[in-house]
Order: structure tokens, then sequence, then C-alpha cells
């Protein structure tokens, strides 16, 4: 019996699963990709996101990695309006092709029995523990462990699905991502986001010269182009011509494309179904606003003191549940309300263009309007110290 099985070594599972390994507890962290492997993300890793690196013992391993520092964002409309705004601190641009295998090390150095290639198929939880079904290439096998926690992203796997996860989503609801390595083109140091209708694309500069393209794009958009990712990455050149001409001097790294679907944006959060969740898999963090990641990370420093705390016997499962809950609100609710509405709002190409004239106008507004979309920094006071 293991004390802990993590579903999952994006980066809340791999965060926690080095945590809690180091605190001395039995971990398993199964992963159903081989790592290293590109990911559907804008690579932008906020300011945020390095507070809670820092507070978890990992702050050193990403700022090794050679980020690229950037201290502002430019918003661009398709018929071609400009916003700047500051960011609340530096930025990192780092690629998930080498953030989440370094995690994943990490892990492992911790002490996590770390499996790749391990799909978890299906979760049930009873008093005594949590079985745990793992499908591989050889064939499959249970695990048995005190407790789990599910870092499994978007889609959970069979025994932790529940209503929040819909799967009747129509052609505006649902998502595709699409993301893409270039190389040769030179830009600020500074994320970009074009507008496009249905969607908008992120380009920030990530290490080795590199510069990560990322797109969110309604299905509907996606059909009107005949489904193709190739033709997608060449429309939204048209629809914003700015972005044309910012990957005007680019080539396309071809092995380095991927794409994900369907992305739902406006699940509801669910931190807790029998097991904690973490990550995307309490819900979609809306990707506009670039914070998802240190949402995850943040939510990993949530749940591993709770954790720690449930298995050393100092909280049961349900006092854990509770307080972690009502901390993920607390704390998330707001910067993702903020989020979502902004996503809808930019998506739509009149209102894009009132709301970006409004924040030249005004920046201290566009300010506020980023600061309400962050995971919050003075959120720490009520932490699980106070609660436990
Ligand atoms: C288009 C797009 C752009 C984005 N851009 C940004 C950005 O610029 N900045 C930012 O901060 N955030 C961004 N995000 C959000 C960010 O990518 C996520 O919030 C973040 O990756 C969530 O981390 P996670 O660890 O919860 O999940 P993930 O990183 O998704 O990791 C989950 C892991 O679980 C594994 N898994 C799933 N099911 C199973 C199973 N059954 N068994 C075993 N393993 C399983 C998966 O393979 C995966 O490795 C973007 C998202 C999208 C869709």
């Amino acid at each position: 019996m293991h004390d802990l099985i993590i579903i999952g070594a994006g980066l809340a599972g791999s965060c926690l699963a080095t945590v809690l390994s180091r605190q001395g507890w039995d971990v398993v962290l199964l992963e159903r990709r081989h790592l290293p492997q590109h990911k559907v993300c804008g690579e932008f890793l906020s300011p945020e996101s390095q507070i809670s690196l820092r507070a978890l013992g990992l702050y050193d391993t990403v700022a090794n990695l050679s980020p690229i520092h950037m201290d502002h964002a430019q918003l661009t409309t398709a018929s071609g309006i400009n916003m700047r705004v500051g960011l609340p601190g530096q930025a990192w641009g780092l690629s998930r092709f080498v953030l989440d295998q370094v995690l994943l090390e990490t892990a492992a150095q911790a002490g996590a029995d770390t499996r790749t290639g391990a799909t978890v198929g299906d979760v049930t939880t009873n008093d005594e523990g949590c079985t745990v079904e793992v499908r591989t290439q050889e064939g499959r096998y249970t695990l048995q462990s005190r407790t789990a926690i599910a870092a499994c992203g978007r889609h959970p796997p069979v025994g932790l699905r529940t209503t929040s996860d819909r799967t009747d989503l129509d052609d505006y609801q649902s998502h595709v991502g699409i993301k893409c390595h270039y190389e040769g083109i030179t830009m600020p140091q500074r994320v970009e986001i074009y507008l496009f209708p249905g969607g908008y694309a992120g380009v920030a500069p990530v290490e080795g010269g590199r510069v990560n393209l990322c797109l969110l794009s309604t299905r509907a958009a996606f059909r009107s182009v005949g489904a193709s990712h190739d033709a997608m990455l060449e429309a939204i050149c048209q629809w914003n011509p700015s972005l044309g001409q910012r990957l005007a001097a680019g080539t396309k790294l071809p092995d380095t494309q991927v794409a994900v679907a369907p992305v739902d944006v406006r699940r509801l959060p669910m931190p807790w179904d029998g097991v904690a969740r973490v990550g995307d898999a309490v819900t979609m963090i809306p990707p506009l606003c670039g914070d998802g990641m240190a949402m995850a990370i943040r939510s990993a420093e949530m749940c591993a003191p709770l954790a720690h705390a449930f298995l050393s016997g100092e909280c049961s499962l349900a006092e854990w549940e509770q307080r972690y809950t009502q901390m993920w609100h607390h704390e998330l609710d707001r910067p993702l309300r903020f989020g979502r509405w902004f996503q809808t709002l930019l998506s739509q190409p009149i209102r894009s263009n009132v709301l970006l004239s409004l924040g030249n106008l005004m920046p201290f507004l566009a300010t506020k309007a980023v600061q309400a979309t962050r995971v919050p920094r003075h959120a720490r006071d009520f932490n699980v110290g106070t609660l436990l």
C-alpha cells in the first residue's frame, strides 16, 4: 500500500510529488505520456507562478533553465488597435517540452516512483483508500494507496468524471488549441496577444532563440477553414494582419506543432470529487490571461500541506476536503470569473476594439483588469497554517 498516488505529471502533479516525496512519503506519480513532449500552451509563466515555485522549493530548478524574461504584454485587435500593459513582475518564457520534463525528473530525484506511459483508466475509493487501475503498453495492473490526487488536466479518468466534465458542447463553446515553435523571429521580450474573431493567438519568446505561437479558437472558426491545423495557422495571419507581420520572417518547426480539442473554458470548478483535484483537473483556467500554470502550481501549494497533514494523521479526509475546497474557492474564484469574462469580451471584434481603446485612454484600468485575473498575492494571508 503506497501513501499517495498522483495521477498526471503536468505542472501540478510533478510539483506535488516533489514536495511530498521530500517529506518522506511513498508517492507514485503516473503519467500517460512519454516525456519530453510538446504541449499546447502559450509557455508564458506568469510572475505569480514564481511565488508558488519559490514556496515549493522549485524556484531555482526552473530559473536555471534560462527562461526569457518579459515585463509587459501587448494586445492587438484584428483591426490593428494596440494596447500595451505592464505585468505585475517579471514573467518567464519557457517551453513545456523542457519544463514538464525537468519537473518530472525533479520529482524522481526527490524519491517519487515516477512512471510514464502509464495511463490511469479507473479509480475507486473507499474507507480503506484508493485502488487505481493502470494501463501500459505491456498490459494492466492495479495499485493501492491511502489516498490519491487527480492532477490529470482537463480530462479525468473514468472513476473521477463528474457532471462538470461536459461533453455536450456546441461549436461556439468548444475550443481548439494549436501551438508551434518558430525560428528566425526577432521580437521584444514581451508576450503579444493577437485577437481574431472566435479566438486569439499568443506569441512569446522561449529558450533557445525560439518563439512560441499558441492559439485558442472556437470549433466554429476552426471548421470554417476546413478543420485543418495548417490552414488555421495561415488563416489567423489573414484575420489579424499584425500577426502575419510578426511571423513573416519566421520558419515554422513542424516537429513542435501539436493540437488539442475539445477545450471547454467554462467548466464549473470542482476542487474535490472523492479525491483532491489540482490544476486544470479542478477547472479550465481561461488561457488568455496566461495564469493557468500559476493556478495549477498554486493549487499544488495549497494541497501539499493538507495531504501531509492527512498522511500524518493530523486531519481526516473530510477535514482536508473542507479546508482545501474553502481555500480554493476563496482564492481562485475571483480571478477565474474575471478571466472568463475578459476572454469572452475579447473574442468579439467590436468589443475588443472598444476595450483596448479604453485601456489606452485609461491605462490604470488596464492594469486593474490584468490584476483581477491573477492569483492574488495577498491571498497567502489565508493560508493552510491558519486553517490547521
Ligand atoms: C491554448 C492554451 C494556451 C495556454 N497558455 C498558457 C500560458 O501561456 N500560460 C499559462 O500559465 N497557462 C496557459 N495555459 C493553461 C496551462 O497550460 C494549464 O493551466 C496547465 O498546463 C495546467 O497544468 P496541470 O498540471 O493542471 O495539467 P496538465 O499540464 O494538463 O497536466 C496533466 C497531465 O496529466 C496527464 N494525464 C491525463 N490523464 C491521465 C491519465 N488518465 N493517466 C495518467 N496521466 C494522465 C496528462 O498527460 C498531462 O501530462 C494554456 C492552455 C491552453 C489550452
